[in-house]
């Protein structure tokens, strides 16, 4: 069978759904190939569900688009999310304080927090009431928070804004959304070939052909190996991380309420974090390994480090007894060498009409900007975006395979 549209987008993580759902608001023809026979089962399935709110949105580096697209998102998701009727959860962060080293580089991080945010010719301008600001506490009014915090620690800082949802019932909404509003999806069709034409691209996928003048490539942890198929699409490179998360089963996740983390300390390759997650459990991590992108192997040394760190932040119990399941996500890091970690959203110099998007940590904050963003990239590459007459943003058809 053949098929031909404007717009072909290659993976339904969050994603591929979030861009379906911003040019489902335009009258041009698109539709979404994900080779799994379900949405959203990859990355967008194995993290935190962290929603970067507030201090730690920036953190990230000034300058990236790391940075720009989660800044910007902050106060866009409140509305998102309930447009989409997706939940999104402000359980607070709270980082802990354990010396007078860990107290430092928190002052350094609250006197960043917002400061290039808040004036409206400020590039990443974050409107006031979006936010509220972050807060030092004592050690008594840390454990009024959270009372079975191990008692050594001096402190916290608080940031109120943290958010969770659920990024695969997000992913989901958006693609139901742009489903209801002329989307195709075609699931368990894995895009194996694609070849460059005078008008466009033609791709190869469950045995049918697609034309199109514009490929959205969103694939995930696979976006080099989709690129390599079009000569000079791939004009960028990043490592496989794999981050081995343990869930807690509900009797022992009462101990925690809020997100609460822990300095890595210098070397320290490892995150410290807990997160109470929306169905009651407690998520541990993040022990990360650099990789090879198919190890999906939880070893004991990276549920060791995530049971130590619960240990170390609320002791007294055996947590051992009460896992529940343990998570493996692998994630693109560009720039490992460096640290600052970037995402990609771009159309390579020698292939127009072709959009890479890599984006690793914190992709899922980054949602509500990411559709604007390819968007705006197929617009200046000659995709007329006129708005189409009629777009639901609230309605949502089944997207089945
Ligand atoms: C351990 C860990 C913790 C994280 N914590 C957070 C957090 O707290 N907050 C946050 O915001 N972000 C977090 N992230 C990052 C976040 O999960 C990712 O940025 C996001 O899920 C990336 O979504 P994606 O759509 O790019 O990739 P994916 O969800 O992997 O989607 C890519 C899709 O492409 C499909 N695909 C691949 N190849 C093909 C092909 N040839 N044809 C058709 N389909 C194909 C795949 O099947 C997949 O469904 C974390 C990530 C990890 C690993």
């Amino acid at each position: 069978m053949r098929h031909s549209y404007d717009v072909l987008i290659i993976g339904g993580g969050v994603a591929g759904a979030s861009v379906a759902r911003e040019l489902a608001r335009y009258d041009v023809s698109v539709a979404l190939l994900e080779r799994n026979r379900g949405l959203g089962m990859e990355m967008t399935s194995t993290n935190m569900t962290l929603v970067c709110q507030g201090g730690d949105a920036l953190t990230f580096r000034p300058g990236t688009l790391h940075a720009e697209l989660n800044v910007k998102s902050i106060p866009l998701w409140p509305g998102f999310a309930e447009e989409l009727g997706v939940p999104f959860k402000r359980i607070g962060g709270l980082g802990l304080i354990r010396d007078k080293a860990d107290y430092k580089r928190f002052l350094k991080m609250y006197s960043r927090a917002f400061k290039s945010s808040l004036k409206p010719d400020a590039p990443y301008y974050i409107p006031e009431g979006s936010f509220k600001p972050l807060e030092f506490l004592d050690k008594r009014r840390l454990r009024d928070l959270e009372p079975e915090i191990n008692p050594s620690i001096q402190g916290a800082l608080y940031d109120p804004n943290l958010a969770v949802t659920d990024p695969a019932e997000l992913t989901r909404a958006l693609a139901e959304n742009a489903r209801a509003n002329g989307v195709d999806f075609f699931l368990g069709y894995e895009v194996k070939q694609v070849e460059k034409t005078p008008e466009g691209f033609r791709l190869e996928a469950g045995g049918e052909v697609f034309e199109t003048r514009y490929v959205v490539n969103a694939a995930g942890i696979e976006a080099d190996r989709v690129a390599e198929l079009v000569p000079g699409a791939r004009d960028f490179s990043y490592v496989p991380v794999k981050g081995v998360l343990v869930d807690l089963d509900e009797e022992a996740s009462t101990v925690l309420r809020h997100h609460v983390y822990l300095l890595q300390r210098p070397l320290e390759p490892h995150v410290k974090a807990a997160v109470p997650l929306l169905d009651g459990r407690l998520r541990l991590g993040i022990y990360l390994e650099y990789t090879y992108r198919s190890d999906r192997e939880a070893g004991r040394e990276a549920v060791d480090h995530d049971l130590r760190v619960i240990e170390e932040i609320a002791p007294g119990r055996d947590y051992r007894r009460h896992i529940s399941r343990v998570i493996v996500g692998v994630m693109p890091l560009t720039n490992a060498e460096t640290g600052w970690h970037d995402f990609i959203v771009d159309i390579p110099d020698h292939v127009p009409g072709w959009v890479n998007i890599v984006l690793g940590p914190a992709g899922v904050s980054a949602a509500p900007m990411l559709g604007r963003r390819v968007a705006e990239l197929l617009a200046y590459s000659g995709l007329s975006l006129e708005p189409r007459r009629g777009f639901n943003p609230r309605a949502r058809r089944g997207v089945e395979a």
